[in-house]
């Protein structure tokens, strides 16, 4: 066969293109793209580019769309088999600054909170390593204090980087104190 070997300017498919059809218009048939079928002009994009109607060179929205689909459900799906795994923060509410919520740590009935900036960090740490000595030693010198699970919060401020947020309590024996906590006690 005659002809030659056309690339798509806007989806790089390779066509092969018979010698009859040189001198017509064509159509990819992956994309829908017009085209000059001229063996000339083939690889001269900018010559290309005025032949072909900007709006058609566009980006394949349906296979994008559909993918996204595709991964939105498998997020929810994956999220509802599997609350603690690895989708799971997508489920948490995010509490933010302003915000009401509610200091609790699972499986604890009373939550550490640092009466200072300082303090709280190494609380993170205790915490988080299941260190009880470390929450003893801060307890001992009075850092901390120990809220009952479910106490009413308002969260003034939350330090991402250091997994911290800075919160008023809203009721029980501490009501209105101002103390900082790890943000996985915040709910
Ligand atoms: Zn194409």
């Amino acid at each position: 066969m005659q002809g030659y070997t056309h690339t798509c300017p806007a989806c790089d498919a390779k066509l092969k293109i018979h010698e009859r059809y040189v001198g017509r218009t064509l159509h990819c048939p992956t994309c829908g793209t017009e085209f000059l079928a001229d063996p000339n002009l083939a690889d001269i994009d900018d010559i290309i580019d005025e032949l072909v109607p900007a709006q058609k060179r566009s980006i394949p929205w349906l296979p994008i769309t559909a993918a996204l689909a595709v991964l939105v459900v498998a997020v929810l799906w994956l999220g509802q088999a599997n609350r603690d795994g690895a989708f799971s923060k997508f489920f948490k509410t995010k509490r933010t600054a302003g915000q009401f919520a509610v200091l609790t740590i699972e499986g604890r009935d009373r939550v550490p909170a640092a009466m200072d900036r300082e303090t709280v960090v190494f609380l993170v740490d205790a915490i988080e390593d299941a260190d009880p000595g470390s929450l003893e030693a801060l307890r001992a010198q009075g850092k901390i204090i120990d809220v009952a699970s479910g106490t009413k919060i308002k969260i003034i401020e939350r330090v991402g980087s250091e997994r911290t947020a800075r919160v008023r309590i809203l009721e029980g024996v501490w009501t209105s104190r101002v103390v900082w906590v790890p943000v996985l006690a915040v709910q």
